[in-house]
């Protein structure tokens, strides 16, 4: 990230209140030996949320809508009886991320196609889902 960023408000953003969807994830395997641990014990290591956008039909199932969604993921660990050693679910890319794959995509095309400045396109999305994304654009893009 650089430097700090402009115009954000003391005492930081909200955090997203409403959880919409909690998702439990599970390593399946051992990276290092590839031994299968569905079978085995799990146990919650943390939990984490971020903030996505997905489409969804509307009430009456005849168009898709965007919606925020709040997600809480919930990590487990597994220990492998071969190595002995603890795996932890795969989260790839967005390991870190506050935000998922939906949002960070709807972002990039409208940057792309449109050529929007990341300032408009979270003032568009704000009115659009009427949400505040007080994010500096570097957490974003990072
Ligand atoms: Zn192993």
């Amino acid at each position: 990230m650089i430097g700090k960023p402009k115009g954000a408000k003391g005492g930081g953003r909200n955090r997203p209140e409403k959880i919409h969807q909690t998702i439990d994830l599970y390593p399946q395997y051992c990276p290092n030996c590839n031994s299968s641990l569905t079978e085995l014990k799990a146990y919650f290591v943390y939990d984490r949320k971020l903030t996505d956008l997905s489409r969804e039909k509307d009430e009456v199932g005849a168009y898709g809508v965007l919606r925020i969604r709040n997600i809480q993921q919930n990590i487990h660990r597994r220990k492998c009886p071969v190595c002995n050693y603890w795996v932890y679910p795969d989260q790839g890319l967005f390991k870190n991320a506050r935000f998922g794959p939906g949002l960070v995509a709807y972002i990039m095309t409208k940057r792309i196609r449109f050529c929007m400045t990341y300032e408009n396109i979270l003032e568009e999305m704000e009115d659009i889902f009427g949400y505040e994304f007080s994010v500096s654009v570097t957490e974003i893009i990072n």
